[in-house]
């Protein structure tokens, strides 16, 4: 096996095959089908690193650990295998953590491994370098966390780890490694038989009989029916039946941010435009692989109609999720996949579709909403305004539908959502179920690394401030990513100023930036444009050539709206001081 260590003879006698802690962790993540990990080098992995890409693994390296860390979950989110972030100890840890308790928080399936240092040292608190107690830390931030403290537990570990992440609802892993374990040596074919290769790691969940029963009941007896497609139906990969259990039943579907493009958004059954309508007049609503969080106004009020106006069933592999928010008529608890082919099976001889005046209700609202737009997507000014230019990346994609897409900002996001129809599952990846800033680069590299697809990181230039050092990241590996920012000097708009006449506003940046430079910088290509055309042919271009571009997109900094689409969750003081 590819694991010995060395050989060493051991007093002239026989000759004894070795193997270390090393190449038993590579080993196991080999076993169990690891083809990449995201990470950043240093003590006590750095070695690690190298001997892993030796052994064949494709080693990312980035210029910080939340990045890599985004990397690897968005990456299991694509895959449905856990992507792998390596940090170094105390602080690469942290770091870490942050993406790790993100790609919990999503769902997304991940392990963190992270060194660490020597555990008695740690545990007596004497001031070892990078001391800190990381299993207790990474605890309660993730779905579960191990330690491996002897290299004959490794496979196991990184078994538990794998098994962890991907069965039930995905999520988050925790691996600690201390530095010593890494050295520890031990006989090579004991080693390679404590090694575990997963066995069915996301097993199928199927729902029972009566739940599917309860639940194909409601939706007959429904008059205004509506699909709602989360996160959880893009990830599960069941995208044909989950068509057609769509197109079969006839009932509208509004998909959520990263459930765009499951079924094209251009679809007839699409309500997608007609949002308000369609959660406001609903009256029995199956939600699929998405939660009633505040993305959906937790199920109740105004967005939702009447009081008692509606029904929901339920589709989650996590029965914990049920009732967590407004009760649920019909739970159906298990995996996607089962519950949907199970659901097709009803959607038989008898099915109705459902009222029409319902269908051309949404219909008629939905091309009314589409035709307001239409003008507005088309405006060619210089500066740009939010319209305009996302008007240009529509037809980009449009063209594209195969590109993947990673949007971040506030109104750059909100508008973008809106804006760029999607035509294939899992090519949109966004803020997710926290909304958080910082996930455009490390996405987007992990999106081109996994699809060897083109890229196209749509970023407001906040949001791409959070990871913009990864652009050197994507001109070393040479990947085909293009960055748009949304340069409108500033956070939300750029025409913050400071009342005392001191500082610069709160959330403006330097003035006509010129993003595209740090990417000339690294090597790739940059492009300053200022018009919708400009901005859609230099995206072209660089979606054709697959050179790593970043173009400064000039955006009118009085465009913006505070907070986008949630300005309303920003608390006003209505206290006004006396001078
Ligand atoms: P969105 O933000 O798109 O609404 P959420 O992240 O809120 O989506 O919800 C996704 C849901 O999907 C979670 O409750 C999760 O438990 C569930 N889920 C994830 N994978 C599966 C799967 N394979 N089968 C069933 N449910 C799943
Ligand atoms: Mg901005």
């Amino acid at each position: 096996m590819s694991a010995v260590a060395q050989r060493i003879d051991a007093n002239d006698a026989e000759a004894q095959e070795l193997t270390d802690g090393f190449h038993l962790v590579i080993d196991a993540l080999k076993l169990n089908g690891v083809d990449t990990i995201y990470g950043v080098p240093g003590i006590p992995i750095t070695d690690f690193g190298r001997m892993a890409q030796a052994e064949g693994i494709r080693v990312i390296s980035f210029r910080h650990e939340q990045n890599a860390g985004n990397a690897a979950a968005i990456a299991g989110f694509l895959t449905k295998k856990p992507g792998i972030c390596l940090t170094v100890s105390a602080p690469g840890f942290l770091n870490g953590l942050t993406a790790l308790a993100n790609a919990t928080t999503n769902c997304f399936p991940m392990i963190l491994i992270s060194g660490s240092s020597e555990r008695e040292i740690v545990d007596l608190q004497q001031g070892d370098y990078e001391e800190m107690d990381q299993l207790a830390i990474a605890k309660p931030l993730c779905k579960a966390a191990f330690r491996v403290l002897h290299a004959a537990d490794i496979g196991i570990g990184v078994a538990r780890a794998i098994r962890a992440a991907v069965s039930g609802r995905p999520g988050g892993v925790y691996l600690d490694l201390p530095a010593k374990l890494f050295s520890q040596v031990m006989d090579a074919a004991a080693g390679e038989k404590s090694l575990v290769k997963v066995i069915d790691a996301a097993p199928e969940q199927i729902p029972g009989t009566k739940a599917v029963d309860r639940a194909i009941d409601l939706l007959k007896s429904a008059k205004r029916p509506l699909i709602i497609l989360g996160k959880g139906a893009a990830y599960a990969q069941a995208d044909d039946d989950i068509r057609a259990l769509v197109e079969k039943s006839g009932i509208p579907f509004l998909p959520m941010s990263m459930a765009k493009g499951l079924l094209p958004d251009t679809h007839p059954q699409s309500a997608g435009a007609a949002r308000s309508t369609a959660l406001k007049d609903s009256d029995v609503v199956l939600l699929l692989g998405a939660r009633l969080n505040w993305l959906l106004s937790h199920g109740k009020g105004k967005t939702w109609g009447e009081p008692g106006s509606k029904k929901f069933i339920q589709v989650d592999i996590e029965p914990k999720e049920m009732d967590s928010n407004v009760e649920i008529a019909a739970p159906l608890v298990g995996d996607i996949g089962s519950v949907v082919s199970a659901l097709l099976a009803r959607i038989d001889g008898d099915w109705q579709a459902p009222p029409a005046d319902w269908v051309e209700s949404i219909r008629s609202k939905k091309e009314a909403n589409i035709a307001k737009m239409a003008p507005k997507l088309l405006k060619n000014s210089s500066p740009m305004d939010f319209h305009g230019a996302l008007g240009a990346l529509k037809n980009v994609i449009k063209e594209r539908p195969d590109a993947i897409l990673v949007n971040e900002g506030a109104n750059t996001l909100d508008l973008a959502r809106g804006i760029i129809d999607m035509y294939q599952p899992r090519k949109r990846l966004d803020v997710g179920t926290w909304g958080v800033m910082g996930i455009g680069m490390g996405f987007a590299i992990a999106a081109a690394v996994e699809s060897g697809k083109p890229v196209l990181a749509v970023e407001g230039d906040s949001a791409f401030g959070f990871s913009g050092m990864e652009v050197e990241t994507i001109c070393r590996y040479n990947l085909p990513v293009c960055i748009v920012i949304f340069n409108n000097n500033g956070i939300y708009r750029g025409t913050d100023t400071d009342p005392t006449g001191r500082d610069p506003g709160t959330t403006v940046f330097v003035k006509d930036s010129r993003y595209d430079k740090m990417m000339e910088a690294f090597g790739g290509v940059g492009v300053n444009v200022t018009t919708p055309d400009a901005l859609y042919r230099a995206v072209s271009d660089a979606m054709d050539s697959g050179k790593p571009t970043l173009i400064n997109a000039v955006i009118d900094p009085a465009a913006g709206s505070e907070s986008g689409n949630i300005g309303s969750l920003n608390p006003q003081s209505v206290v006004v001081r006396k001078k």
